[in-house]
């Protein structure tokens, strides 16, 4: 009898304490599932912006460049300690392409649409990479679109024009909704790193933008599209055009080199 009293008040004890430990597995298990999936979640749509991504690094040096926040010796020596990053980062990829042919960076579009006369717009004299907004020269060629309204859209389909990376690469940096009261020359700009070529594509005065820095790009994938942003580019006096420059790192300084024979030979898209 006694024996029968002591169990069952065990009994009465036990429940309460299973009870309680299942509760508590539960909400541990149902907690850490949340925190697998919050972790995965935040992978999957945020690989990159994060302070120590180099992509991000490149993306906020490249904005104290460009606002003559920081010493070109101290700049220089950032970008070279921060190629290889680049270049670590975008092999452990899945995309580690390097191609010989550029693509045309305007779809529909070929070499008649350059500016100047055979490739005569390409003015590097007086660049240097280092005075970012304040930069002298023309390093670069102007690539036209059919647009005598100046609404940003071909004349010939009604639809934007849009910009495709000549390259694959990683995107570096960009700025996103210029506006007219901005003195930022490229207006909405993209700059994509091809660490395979040590090169640095520059496309400018886009309209809308359709990548994020960290992104790794293949070549004929769309950036975004043609526009009129940037203070030389956004006048009337000015036709809808891509201003396209190619940087090449020598030592990790960014020269500007002539693309034009490399833009009539490209693919077109
Ligand atoms: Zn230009």
């Amino acid at each position: 009898m006694d024996s029968l009293v002591v169990r069952s008040s065990e009994c009465f004890v036990m429940k309460p304490l299973i009870l309680h430990s299942a509760i508590r597995l539960a909400v541990e298990l149902f907690l850490s599932t949340l925190l697998i999936v919050t972790l995965a979640s935040f992978c999957a749509f945020s690989p990159v912006l994060s302070q120590g991504d180099p992509a991000f690094e490149w993306h906020l040096l490249y904005l104290k460049i460009r606002d003559s926040q920081i010493s070109r010796e101290e700049a220089l020596a950032r970008l070279k300690a921060l190629e290889p990053l680049l270049k670590d980062r975008y092999l452990k990829s899945w995309n580690r392409k390097s191609e010989d042919r550029l693509t045309f960076p305007l779809r529909g579009y070929g070499p008649t649409a350059i500016g100047g006369n055979g490739g005569s717009g390409y003015q590097p004299k007086g660049y240097d990479f280092f005075d970012g907004n304040r930069h002298k020269g023309h390093p670069g060629h102007d690539i036209f679109i059919r647009d005598k309204n100046q609404d940003s859209l071909d004349d010939g389909t009604g639809k934007p024009v849009e910009v495709s990376s000549v390259s694959s690469g990683m995107v570096v940096s960009l700025n996103l909704n210029w506006e007219s009261s901005s003195p930022i020359r490229g207006g909405n700009y993209i700059w994509v790193f091809d660490p395979m070529k040590s090169r640095y594509y520059y496309y400018a005065h886009l309209n809308e933008i359709q990548v994020k820095v960290g992104d790794i790009v293949s070549r004929r994938d769309s950036l975004g599209t043609v526009g009129r942003t940037g203070i030389k580019a956004h006048p009337k006096s000015s036709p809808t055009h891509l201003h396209f420059v190619v940087h090449e790192s020598i030592g990790g300084y960014p020269k500007p080199i002539n693309p034009y024979q490399e833009l009539v030979k490209a693919e077109r898209k």
